[in-house]
């Protein structure tokens, strides 16, 4: 035993080092120093033959510790240990249980031979936080599967499964029973061959064509712009070509060029971030949970049917209601849809579809709720709709369970008001298509309970969604800071702008959609229907999202009209001579003079507004933290997490630099309405030098 990190076992000749490094195994400091002690006297023993490389628990390594990233790397560095065993003369065997990630199948890269569980998974995501695999993984991976296969591993750091990675050559077999006992049996039998395979010996297999760096490299330029990470895994693995040590040197310089820049800072921060969202001050950790098991789903509509194939995938028994059998059968057979698809992609095993749809309970009658733990509405957008509900609900569903409400833009109070348990009333704002997005705002009432909000905090978990808390107001946080989105970029499509050239702005800026392939996938409609429940509360602003109400009087849907703010012809978006027309004779009526708007005006216009509404949104304490509104815009609405969110990147600009831009827009567009006003927040942290990832609620 070294520490208590690294248990040693002999099997014969051969040593076993399992690592034990609770709860993923992470490359930690610690975890190293005793890992190359455990190696190094494996290797000193003169008993011990060849070494099997394991860990304890649920895992092997699953990769660093990120928390180390932000300093100098202590000693011994990863790459010592996989020079260590690689240069062996004993030979060292990889035993690969559940996901080998990054550091941890860069350690397995170095071994001379790699057996996996049948069920494992192996990757290198090093990219998904702006980096490049820093420990040979960019230069060991292309010898063992070519030049071309790498790359494709290493940019889109997804998780390969055990037989594919046999089939690539990533691993060299498969256990076919006992995990530890084949690696044994793999090293005696290269301890009898006396043969050593070094993959730092071996020339990457195949060719690739000659331009093939420089094709990928423009690639890149064009869907990554302003993402250097896609760009230095191109560049490490082209190194690969180059003797080892050399091709080594290379990978070291980008990789620790790419911790330092603000991409990969960013996409750490929001690593953390979603896991910080979970943290709520005032509902300690240790909140008994209330039991979910069954849970209803009022309404099968849009959003029904993909809460409901969430809540089956978590595992939950469903009730599914509707008021209409055709409708009911509907949305039934839209889950089996997908289940199917999921199927036919390889996705999901056809027992799998079989006992998510066994446990799917279609009922037309809100009876079939009496017994339910749990109870997702979504039903109409409609106040008396939801209250009606609600209060049936309240009767028929026994005490203590749950009553949680889809609804966007409804007053959750007012509807929990419409029952006897207010306590047990909470909102749970998921997005479309609700089974993929992975973000669920869980709205906490006035009278929410707290272990109701630890307990939708937990569901959230259990159905791989990124739960973020938020306070009671029109749009929540998310559409809350939509609205002043959406709204310049209308008002410029009055100034001269077009769809096509504001969309194209902000999809360079890295978002994944712009705002009006946004609208007309979501639904021109849709958006008009939110507006007017707020009219009330708009500004007095003649041009105010004047395009959108436009479209929708000309019955102008979107996608499901083929007409929005684009034309839709085989699917496919396209510029829209009658929008644009439109759009001037709108403005020649209101007196706003057409110009010319740059890429770099679009994105301030747009961008701005966000980041004020989310200081106020921050200062009214609907959101907890500034990392829950860059979680939500990061998981909900496709802003470029290398950006790391809207209040992220203000602190990346600087905040000075938005408040002054806000004035420098005043200035130039006039402020009648305010919206080159700060929110106060933001001037107070422009003021006192402050940064929104350092802001604590209430200073
Ligand atoms: P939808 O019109 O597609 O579906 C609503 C369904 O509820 C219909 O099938 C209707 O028959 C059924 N229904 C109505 N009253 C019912 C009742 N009393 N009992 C049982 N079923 C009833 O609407 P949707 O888009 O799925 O929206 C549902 C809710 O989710 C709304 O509150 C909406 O604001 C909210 N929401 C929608 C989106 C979105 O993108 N569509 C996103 C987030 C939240």
């Amino acid at each position: 035993m070294t520490g208590s990190l690294v248990y040693v076992s002999h099997r014969g000749g051969v040593a076993v080092l399992m690592v034990d490094n609770p709860p993923v195994n992470a490359f930690t400091h610690q975890v190293r120093v005793s890992l190359l002690d455990a190696i190094n006297q494996a290797l000193a023993d003169p008993d011990v033959t060849a070494l099997v490389l394991t860990a304890a628990g649920k895992t092997f390594m699953a990769g660093s510790d990120i928390r180390e990233f932000d300093f100098a790397i202590k000693q011994p560095h990863l790459d010592v240990l996989n020079a260590t065993l690689e240069g062996a003369a004993k030979p060292a065997i990889a035993a690969i249980h559940g996901t080998a990630l990054g550091g941890g199948l860069e350690i397995a890269l170095a071994c001379h031979y790699r057996v996996a569980a049948s069920d494992a998974k192996v990757g290198l995501p090093e990219v998904h936080l702006g980096i490049i695999p820093g420990a040979g993984g960019t230069q060991r991976l292309p010898r063992l599967i070519g030049i071309e296969r790498a790359l494709e591993m290493i940019q889109s750091g997804r998780h390969v499964s055990a037989n594919e990675a046999l089939k690539l050559g990533v691993i060299d077999e498969i256990a076919a029973g006992d995990l530890l006992l084949a690696a044994v049996t793999a090293a005696e039998k290269c301890v009898a061959a006396a043969t050593i395979r070094r993959t730092r010996e071996l020339t990457p297999p195949g060719q690739v064509p000659t331009s093939f760096f420089a094709d990928r490299r423009a690639a890149i330029a064009k869907s990554h712009r302003g993402f250097p990470a896609p760009l230095g895994a191109i560049d490490a693995v082209e190194a690969s070509l180059r003797p080892f040590d050399e091709g080594k040197a290379i990978e070291n310089e980008i990789s620790s060029r790419l911790k330092a820049t603000n991409e990969s800072k960013s996409l750490r921060y929001l690593f953390f971030g979603e896991r910080e969202v979970a943290r709520i001050p005032d509902v300690p950790k240790d909140t008994p949970l209330r039991d979910i098991r069954r849970v209803g789903v009022v309404g099968a509509g849009t959003m029904g049917r993909g809460i409901a194939l969430s809540l089956l995938a978590g595992g939950y028994a469903v009730v599914l209601i509707e008021t209409r059998q055709d409708a009911l059968d509907r949305g039934v057979a839209a889950i089996d849809q997908v289940l199917a698809r999921d199927v036919e992609k390889r996705r999901l095993s056809s027992e799998a579809k079989a006992a998510r749809l066994a446990k799917l309970t279609p009922a037309l009658d809100l009876n079939a709720l009496a017994n339910a733990d749990l109870v997702v509405e979504a039903a109409f957008e409609d106040m008396a709709v939801k209250k009606e509900l609600f209060a049936r609900l309240d009767r028929t569903c026994r005490p203590g369970a749950i009553l949680a409400s889809n609804t966007s833009t409804l007053d959750l109070n007012v509807i929990a008001a419409a029952t006897r348990r207010p306590g047990d009333v909470i909102g749970t704002h998921f997005f479309s298509p609700a089974h993929i997005m992975r973000l669920l705002e869980i709205v906490r009432g006035d009278a929410t309970a707290k272990d109701v909000v630890a307990t939708l905090m937990n569901v959230a978990k259990r159905i791989n969604k990124v739960g973020v808390l938020s306070g009671v107001c029109f749009g929540f946080i998310g559409n809350r800071m939509f609205e002043g989105y959406v709204r310049e970029s209308q008002s410029m499509l009055l100034e001269g702008a077009t769809p096509a050239q504001i969309d194209k702005a902000l999809t360079e800026f890295g978002m994944a959609m712009g705002p009006c392939a946004v609208i007309d996938l979501a639904g021109v409609d849709v958006s008009f229907l939110t507006r007017e429940g707020n009219r009330a509360h708009l500004p007095p602003d003649p041009a105010y999202c004047l395009m959108g109400d436009n479209l929708h009087h000309l019955g102008r849907f979107g996608q499901k009209t083929g007409r929005g703010f684009f034309r839709y012809d085989g699917g496919k978006a396209a510029e829209d001579g009658e929008v644009i027309d439109l759009a001037r004779a709108e403005a020649a009526r209101l007196g706003i003079a057409q110009r010319r708007i740059d890429d770099a005006e679009i994105v301030a216009r747009c961008i701005t507004p966000l980041i004020s509404e989310a200081a106020q949104i921050l200062d009214e304490r609907i959101a907890l933290r500034a990392v829950d509104i860059d979680v939500v815009w990061c998981t909900g609405y496709g802003f470029p997490r290398y950006r790391g969110g809207p209040l992220k990147h203000a602190d990346t600009i600087g905040i000075d630099a938005v408040v002054s831009g806000m004035a420098g827009l005043a200035a130039k567009l006039g402020n009648a309405y305010g919206y080159w006003t700060p929110a106060p927040l933001l001037q107070r942290l422009a003021d006192t030098g402050g940064s929104f990832s350092a802001y604590a609620p209430g200073t």
